[in-house]
C-alpha cells in the first residue's frame, strides 16, 4: 500500500522502553513517574466508578470538571474562560494536539515548529497533507530565536506550536517569548498551539507563562495540558484544551469524531482532586524541584555534563566526555552495557544539531535515581 506515513515507526519511547525490560535497565527513557498517584485520587476513581460513572461522558467533559479548570486557570492565569464554550475534556494531551491541528489546518498549509519538538506534531501535520517547517532553538539554552521564526513565515503558514516548559529541554518561555510569539501570531493571522503539558512543573520560583496570560494570545490559540503529568498517572490518558468559542467549536467538531468522549470515571476524580485539594498541583513544583536537585547531585561526580533544567522533568546532559559516538548509538550502548534507559535527542529533530546529548527522566523515586546515578558515575 501506499503509506501516508512513510517517515513513521515505533516510537524512541516505545523502543528504549522495550530495551529497558529486555536487559533489566533502570529505565530514565519514556517519560512517566515510577511512583502512583495520590491515595486520594485513586480512591475517588475507585468510588466514582462504583457510583456507576461508568457510561458516555458528554462530550464536551463534564460540567464539573470543566468548572474546575477554569476556576484554576482564573485562579493561576488570571483568564475568565467560558466552561460550557471555551473547555473540551480530551483523551490525553495527545488526542488535543492533534484535534487541534485537524480542526485548523488545511492540505498545502505550512506549520511552523521548533526543534527539538514532541514526536506527535509531526505526523499530525502530515496527515492534513500540510508541512511542517522546522524552526531550531539555540543550544545549549534551547531558547527561541525569534528571527529565526518570522524569516520561516510564509503566505502558507497557519499555525506555530510551541512548548513551554519544554520536552525535552525544559526550557522555559519568558513574558518576553509570549509577547514576540503574540506579535508574530497576529502580524500573520496564524493559530498558536501551545502545549503545556508540563504547565505545574517550574521551577526556581520561576512562573509559568501560559499563552493564557497574554490577551491577544489567548484570542487565537489551542491550549493543551494533561492530568497525566500533574497527577502522575500518564496511563490514565486524561486532559484538556482551551481555546476561544469560535476555535473551541471547530475543535469539538473533530473531537466528536476521534474519540467521542473521554473516560468518565477519572473526570470525576479529577474534579473532585482540583476542588478539594489544589495544594497538589501548587506542591509540585517544589516536589519536582527536589528530585531534580536531588539528581543533579547524585550526577555531580560522573563525567557527563548537565545542562541547565529551568522546567519539566527531564535531564539533558552532554555525554562527549565519556565516548565519541553519535546518541542513538550511545543510548543503545548505555542501555545494554550500563543498564541505564535515557532517551537520545536526534529523534526529536529534522536536523540533529552536531551535539552530543542525551535525556534522563527524574520523574522517579529516590532509590531508583540513587541506582542508576550508581551506574553513570561509574563510566
Ligand atoms: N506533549 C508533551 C510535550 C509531552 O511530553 C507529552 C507526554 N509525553 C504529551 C504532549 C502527551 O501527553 P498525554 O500523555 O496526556 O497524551
Ligand atoms: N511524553 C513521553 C516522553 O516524552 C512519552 C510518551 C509516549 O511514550 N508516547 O517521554
Amino acid at each position: 500500500i501506499e503509506t501516508k506515513l512513510p517517515a513513521v515507526g515505533t516510537t524512541i519511547f516505545t523502543v528504549m522502553s522495550q530495551l529497558a525490560i529486555e536487559h533489566k535497565a533502570i529505565n530514565l527513557g519514556q517519560g512517566f513517574p515510577d511512583f502512583d498517584p495520590p491515595p486520594a485520587l485513586v480512591d475517588a476513581l475507585a468510588r466514582t466508578m462504583r457510583e456507576g460513572h461508568n457510561q458516555y461522558a458528554p462530550m464536551t467533559g463534564i460540567t464539573a470538571l470543566r468548572e474546575q479548570i477554569a476556576l484554576k486557570t482564573e485562579r493561576l492565569y488570571g483568564r475568565r474562560i467560558g466552561v460550557d464554550t471555551e473547555i473540551t475534556v480530551t483523551s490525553g494531551a495527545t488526542e488535543a494536539l492533534f484535534a487541534a491541528i485537524a480542526c485548523s489546518v488545511r492540505a498545502g498549509e505550512e506549520v511552523i515548529v521548533l526543534d527539538p519538538c514532541y514526536d506527535s506534531y509531526q505526523p499530525a501535520i502530515d496527515l492534513q497533507g500540510a508541512r511542517a517547517v522546522h524552526v531550531p532553538l539555540r543550544l545549549p539554552d534551547f531558547s527561541v530565536d525569534w528571527q529565526r521564526v518570522r524569516d520561516a513565515v510564509t503566505p502558507c503558514t497557519r499555525m506555530i506550536i510551541v512548548n513551554s516548559p519544554h520536552n525535552p529541554s525544559g526550557a522555559v518561555f519568558s513574558t518576553a517569548d509570549l509577547d514576540a510569539l503574540a506579535e508574530l501570531a497576529q502580524a500573520h493571522g496564524l493559530w498558536v498551539l501551545s502545549d503545556e503539558v508540563y504547565e505545574h512543573i517550574v521551577f526556581d520560583d520561576a512562573q509559568h507563562q501560559s499563552a493564557l496570560r497574554h490577551p491577544a494570545l489567548a484570542e487565537r490559540s489551542f491550549v493543551v495540558s494533561s492530568f497525566g503529568k500533574t497527577y502522575h498517572c500518564t496511563g490514565w490518558k486524561l486532559g484538556y484544551c482551551i481555546a476561544p468559542k469560535t476555535l473551541s467549536a471547530e475543535f469539538r467538531k473533530v473531537h466528536q469524531y476521534l474519540t467521542f468522549c473521554s473516560f468518565q470515571p477519572a473526570q470525576w476524580a479529577f474534579a473532585e482532586m482540583l476542588a478539594q485539594a489544589p495544594g497538589h498541583y501548587l506542591a509540585l513544583p517544589a516536589f519536582y524541584q527536589a528530585k531534580r536537585d536531588h539528581f543533579r547531585a547524585l550526577l555531580a561526580p560522573s563525567r557527563l555534563q548537565l545542562l541547565s533544567v529551568p522546567g519539566g522533568y527531564f535531564q539533558l546532559a552532554d555525554y562527549s566526555a565519556i565516548r565519541d559516538v553519535d546518541d542513538l548509538n550511545f543510548c543503545d550502548w548505555l542501555v545494554r552495557e550500563v543498564g541505564v534507559a535515557a532517551i537520545p535527542l536526534s529523534p526529536f529533530y529534522e536536523t540533529p544539531p552536531d551535539a552530543r546529548l542525551l535525556r534522563f527522566c527524574f520523574a522517579k523515586s529516590d532509590a531508583t535515581l540513587a541506582a542508576a546515578a550508581e551506574r553513570l558515575c561509574k563510566l
